[in-house]
């Protein structure tokens, strides 16, 4: 499904993304975890290209990513992502933001886009707030309906960028529910985060990133519990 063949990132002298491979199969789980600075957000926009790789390459579904216009609209819809900070349109009720892409970039039915976005806003258990403000929610309510407006495009892979790391801790684990449910489901995901207990609970591998490196690459089993480099071995006592 993706496919990361010797990219390289650079931003002026600083070369943040080196020599990275990186293959995730349709249907797989793959969590990125790395010290601050490692380039797993980098990695992440270059995945939809919100960022554009120096060197190398990235195929999803076996094709380039498009540079511009149309073809570029259309990755974007297929490539879904939710970032920290939830980035809902504030002056659009939450019904809205989930349906407004799907008829104005998807060119989908009015009628239908709406009905489909009150499902996925009852999929992620806010049907509720359809009608309301995004500053009317709770940040896990807001996260949620982020990730309801990823969904409503129809995505074929799912990208999560620290998902829950500004939200209070309470509403962690409502977020990364929906995000377990999804992955149960058969989404494809590429998933920053700090919670390891999502790691061993979802992921079908483990991601440890350093300097812009892909250093290890594991099942969630062997990476805690057998992490191979210092490195890794470093970063885990300090976050488990
Ligand atoms: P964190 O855990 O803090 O989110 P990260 O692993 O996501 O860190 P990135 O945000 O990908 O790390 O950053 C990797 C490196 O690239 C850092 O040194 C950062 O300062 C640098 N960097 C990121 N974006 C830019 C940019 N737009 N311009 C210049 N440097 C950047
Ligand atoms: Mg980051």
């Amino acid at each position: 499904m993706i496919e990361v063949t010797g990219a390289n990132k650079h931003f002026g002298d600083a070369h943040v993304l080196r020599d990275i491979d990186l293959e995730v199969a349709a249907g797989e789980v793959v969590v990125v975890v790395g010290p601050s600075g490692s380039g797993k957000s980098t990695l992440c926009r270059c995945l939809n290209r919100l960022e554009t790789l120096t060197s190398g390459e990235i195929r999803i579904d076996g094709r380039p990513l498009p540079a511009e216009g149309r073809a570029l609209a259309q990755l974007r819809a297929q490539v879904g992502m939710v970032f920290q900070s939830f980035n809902l349109f504030g002056h659009r009720t939450i019904l809205d933001n989930v349906a407004l892409s799907p008829i104005h970039v998807a060119k989908r039915d009015r009628a239908t886009a709406r009905a489909e976005g009150l499902e996925l806003l009852d999929r992620v258990g806010i049907a509720d707030q359809a009608g309301k403000y995004p500053a009317q929610l709770s940040g896990g309510q807001q996260q949620r309906a982020a990730i309801a407006r990823a969904l409503a495009m129809r995505p074929k892979v799912m990208l999560f960028d620290e998902p829950t790391s500004a939200l209070d801790p309470e509403m962690v684990s409502e977020v990364l529910d929906v995000m377990v449910g999804l992955a149960a489901e058969g989404m494809t995901m590429v998933v920053v985060t700090h919670e390891m207990g999502f790691a061993r609970r979802a992921a079908d591998r483990v991601v440890f990133m350093d300097a812009g490196q892909i250093v290890e690459s594991d099942t969630p089993d062997a990476f805690f519990t057998g992490a191979r480099s210092e490195r890794a071995r470093s970063f885990l006592s300090k976050v488990l």
